[in-house]
């Protein structure tokens, strides 16, 4: 399905929903370029699972955990990870296997590890649109 947002808020809106509907053990990749709004949706996840506290994009941590939502919520940013064993060093399957919801900006950059039932996002931009415009591709979902 796709999906076009005409400003940040529409995709923050886009992911509260997607954060209100998420169940148990769901993990969502989220892949795009750098500023094309991964991390404004994330914020939009967490909100619609109730998380209160601010989500941000932590810079030397790959994965940022909270747990005071309706379900816990497990962050990774997979930016500036060298080397698939960070992952294995975070032990990065009690989360993926778990019952808590992962988000995982930069998924493309771990493919490997990845399960095959993953949520699928992707943003991109278009330059022969507005500045603000996105067009949001999910992928393994029924709707939303
Ligand atoms: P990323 O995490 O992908 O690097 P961010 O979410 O940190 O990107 O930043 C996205 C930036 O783009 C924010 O400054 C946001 O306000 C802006 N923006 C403009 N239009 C949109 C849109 N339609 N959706 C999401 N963000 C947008
Ligand atoms: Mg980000």
């Amino acid at each position: 399905m796709i999906i076009e947002t005409k400003n940040a808020k529409e995709t923050f809106q886009l992911g509260k929903k997607i954060g209100e509907r998420a169940q148990p053990g769901q993990i969502y990749t989220l892949n795009g370029d750098l500023g094309v709004g991964k991390t404004v949706f994330t914020q939009g996840v967490a909100r619609g699972l109730e998380i209160r506290e601010p989500v941000n994009s932590p810079t030397f941590t790959i994965l940022q955990e909270y747990e005071g939502g309706r379900l816990p919520f497990y962050h990774f940013d997979v930016y500036r990870i060298g080397d698939i064993e960070e992952m294995e060093e975070i032990g990065y399957d009690d989360y993926f296997f778990g019952e808590g919801i992962c988000l995982i900006e930069w998924a493309q950059l771990i493919e490997e590890i990845l399960p095959e039932n993953v949520i699928s996002v992707t943003i991109e931009k278009d330059p022969a649109k507005d500045f603000d415009y996105r067009k949001i591709t999910i992928e393994g979902l029924e709707e939303i």
